[in-house]
């Protein structure tokens, strides 16, 4: 595609001897005794973090993990991510105390060819989700060349995402970004047919924005999870008290209306699992059809939907799945995810792609993620690259 032949990719780019900075995504969950509890996004960045050592890089990685809202929070520091990264790697692997400043200078100065280096959090400094321009400056200064492998933080316009790429002559992307871009610009450009899509999760205000750029590329549009309820409430569905975005029922109205239009198929659940209180073992029952009783919400998909979503998945040749089908964390409602993902796999000659934190763990837990073609490993930024075909972030490499 157009959007990756403008791109450098890291192995174009002489890092011999020269101080390389890559910013990664390490934003990894940790256990409550602070050990990285799914290294997936690290093991994601080592064939970019590899290749940059055996070419005699003096490798400096930056990475923001959680919400320390610009405070330095000792909980979130990147401390478990360095062990592990070294644990993966078998060589050494530094913390910096910080992510800019002169203790950061000098261990950047004793660092020698083919050694890592790890910053900070960059998110201890209020002005890295600021994008300030002094901030950027002092990050550009520790390298000679800016490596942007991070794709799941390359929809936020951030200091080391964005502001940093100016103050760089050489800069390209990371082998992970390069996949990622790859995989989902063939979603956007050339789909096998049928395009199915598969969304669920809380909201439909997260996804509405991917909902109308799938209606001019995908055959079937499956939703479920909580989203489901707006639409099934702007056709006059009765849905209890089940999670809904009333502000969002007039929108919801106009993509049914548009979905029709252009002959996209969108399935929505025909029967559903129900609870009149959400609470651990609530006594459950399913729907016989596709009201909910005034008393009671929604929490999963019922099977007979699970059985219909099923029949549309098979019948795909290109796949794109994002967000649970139901309160999937809380067994037994996690059965209409796994259902799907279930399906997902077992589709022959099909291109599927998976993304969000839920979504993988519903394939992980099931063992089946091997299964899918392209597991995306941004959340926010799968959904936005899908939207608008582009991230801040790589619009930044562009524009260099
Ligand atoms: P998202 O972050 O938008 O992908 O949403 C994921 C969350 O949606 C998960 O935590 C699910 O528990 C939640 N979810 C899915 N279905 C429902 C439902 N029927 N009612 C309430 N929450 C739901």
């Amino acid at each position: 595609m157009q959007l990756q032949a403008q791109l450098q990719v890291i192995d174009q780019v002489s890092l011999a001897q020269k101080r390389v900075l890559i910013r990664v995504d390490f934003n990894v969950p940790l256990t409550s005794g602070q050990q990285v509890s799914d290294d997936t996004r690290i093991r994601a960045a080592l064939p970019t973090i590899q290749h940059a050592i055996r070419q005699g890089a003096k490798v400096i990685l930056a990475s923001h993990l959680g919400r320390p809202k610009g405070k330095v929070k000792p909980e979130l520091s990147l401390k478990p991510a360095a062990e592990r990264l070294q644990e993966l790697l078998g060589s050494a692997v530094t913390l910096a105390p910080d992510c800019v400043g002169t203790g950061v200078q000098q261990h950047v100065r004793q660092l020698a060819a083919g050694a890592v280096l790890i910053l900070e959090n960059l998110r201890f400094h209020p002005e890295e989700e600021a994008n300030d321009p002094t901030f950027s400056q002092e990050l550009s200064a520790l390298a000679d060349v800016y490596i942007n492998d991070a794709f799941g933080s390359s929809h936020r316009s951030h200091a080391s995402v964005v502001g940093i790429v100016q103050y760089f002559e050489e800069q390209a992307v990371g082998f992970l970004m390069r996949k990622e871009l790859h995989a989902l610009s063939s979603l956007l450009s050339s789909p096998e047919h049928p395009f199915v899509a598969i969304l669920g999760g809380a909201k439909v205000s997260d996804k509405i924005g991917l909902i109308r750029s799938l209606l001019a590329r995908a055959d079937h549009i499956i939703i479920g999870g909580a989203m489901a309820y707006t639409l099934l409430q702007a056709w006059g569905i009765q849905i209890g008290r089940s999670l809904v975005e009333q502000e969002k029922v007039k929108e919801a109205k106009a993509i049914l209306a548009l979905a029709a239009n252009q002959g996209v198929a969108i399935h929505l659940p025909q029967d559903h699992v129900i609870v009149t209180e959400l609470k651990t073992n609530a006594p459950s029952s399913t729907t016989s059809g596709v009201d909910i009783p005034v008393d009671s919400l929604g929490v999963d998909i019922g099977p007979q939907t699970a059985h219909a979503f099923r029949t549309v998945i098979q019948s795909a040749r290109t796949l794109l799945w994002n967000g649970p089908m139901g309160i999937f964390e809380q067994p037994p409602f996690d059965q209409g995810t796994r259902s799907v993902a279930e399906a997902v796999a077992a589709v022959p000659r099909c291109y599927s792609v998976a993304g969000g934190g839920d979504t993988v763990a519903a394939l992980t837990q099931a063992h089946i993620a091997d299964q899918i073609s392209h597991i995306s490993t941004g959340g926010g930024a799968t959904l936005q690259f899908l939207e608008s075909g582009d991230l801040p972030g790589i619009a930044a490499l562009r524009a260099t």
